[in-house]
């Protein structure tokens, strides 16, 4: 899922300065379920940037909603309905979610209340970590299912560097070394023979250095034409 975190509230209440009446709106989607951007999260944070000290003159009234994913143009556009004389939209979802809405309600301002963080699942509950960085390649049939693009600090492709000591990153703390994991993995899955398969030269323009990438679902078009 997408993991965003809430930016800071002075920085908030800095970037809605002058609007007069904002929509805070939540998304139901991934930061929901990692509780930085949901219906409560989007509460919680109207009601604490209406405090009068984060403004100098009066405060801005603000309302709330939350729909059901920001980052699809149809449900924007056909169930958010705007509180009349709305002059921002102060979104909480990912930052596709903020570029839809945007877009959608051009040229009404639309300001991120979250920074989108990675790509990431929870090892625990309460804990996200970061498990993927979109690279339209995917190479975790010959890692293991360890992606040491997202989780080795150098996004090495061959590893581990110099660097990794006792199963440790040499970046600190707990970091664990991607690469000592995918040896360990594959040495218990009896697949280290992967390790010494040539690998050719990675292509990293479907990783977006191409332009923004696209994505159609050719396949349901067809299937609605022959109904
Ligand atoms: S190899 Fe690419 S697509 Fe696969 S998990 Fe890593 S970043 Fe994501
Ligand atoms: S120690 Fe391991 S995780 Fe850290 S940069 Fe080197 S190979 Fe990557």
């Amino acid at each position: 899922m997408i993991v965003g975190h809430l930016k800071d509230l002075s920085a908030i209440a800095a970037s809605v300065r002058g609007h007069k009446k904002i929509l805070a709106l939540g998304c139901g989607g991934c930061v929901t379920v990692c509780r930085s951007g949901g219906a409560a999260e989007a509460e919680d944070l109207t009601r604490e940037i209406s405090h009068p000290r984060h403004h100098a003159g009066i405060p801005p009234v603000l309302t709330t909603a939350t729909i059901e994913r920001q980052c699809e143009r149809d449900i924007v556009r056909d169930f958010l309905k705007l509180p009349e004389g709305t002059d921002a939209i102060l979104s909480l979802a990912c930052g596709a979610g903020v570029q839809i809405v945007a877009d959608v309600f051009d040229p009404l301002p639309v300001i991120p209340a979250l920074s989108t963080t990675f790509l990431g699942g929870a090892d625990e509950p309460g804990v996200w970590r970061e498990k993927c960085r979109g690279c339209g390649d995917c190479l975790l049939t010959r890692t293991g299912g360890i992606c040491p693009i997202a989780l080795c600090a150098k996004s090495l492709l061959h590893g581990p560097c110099g660097g990794s000591r006792g199963g440790h990153c040499e970046v600190g703390g707990d970091t664990e070394c991607a690469w000592a994991k995918i040896y360990a993995r594959l040495e218990r899955q009896g697949r280290l023979d992967l390790l010494e398969q040539p690998v050719a030269v990675r292509d990293w323009r479907c990783a977006g250095g191409a332009g923004p990438r696209e994505h159609r679902r050719t396949g349901v078009e067809l299937r609605f034409g022959k109904t």
